[in-house]
């Protein structure tokens, strides 16, 4: 014997009862004069439902707004972070700035960035 089919039965029963009572309580307010109660109990319950489907929405829509998938341009680690923030590699500890969809080092003002070059000796006699 399956257990479960009697319980799916009473769940459908208690739903079709439950819409049926708000339908006859919506009726019985409508006609009293309370509409508006009931106007207002159907506005909150379409509130309940879709207020979640839209902050979902929303929360999604922002986050792949403002996340951002790189990889450091010190040790080429890839990890995500948020749009214009600062943060550090978990790798390698490098401060890193978030601009443009990429990562970027944070050098300080007095800071020169500089290209080592090797130079032969022959060259330096000459
Ligand atoms: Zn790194």
């Amino acid at each position: 014997m399956n257990n479960k089919f009697p319980k799916f039965v009473w769940l459908n029963n208690f739903g079709f009862s439950c819409s049926l009572t708000f339908l006859l309580l919506g009726l019985f307010l409508g006609s009293v004069g309370l509409g508006w109660i009931f106007n207002s109990l159907l506005i909150l319950v379409v509130l309940i439902f879709i207020a979640p489907a839209i902050i979902i929405w929303r929360v999604r829509w922002w986050l792949q707004r403002d996340l951002v998938e790189d990889k450091c341009p010190v040790c080429g680690y890839g990890f995500t972070g948020f749009n214009k923030i600062e943060g550090q590699c978990p790798n390698c500890g490098e401060p890193l700035k978030i601009e443009g969809g990429h990562f970027h080092r944070v050098i300080p003002l007095d800071t020169i960035d500089i290209d080592a070059v090797e130079v032969s000796v022959n060259q330096l006699e000459d």
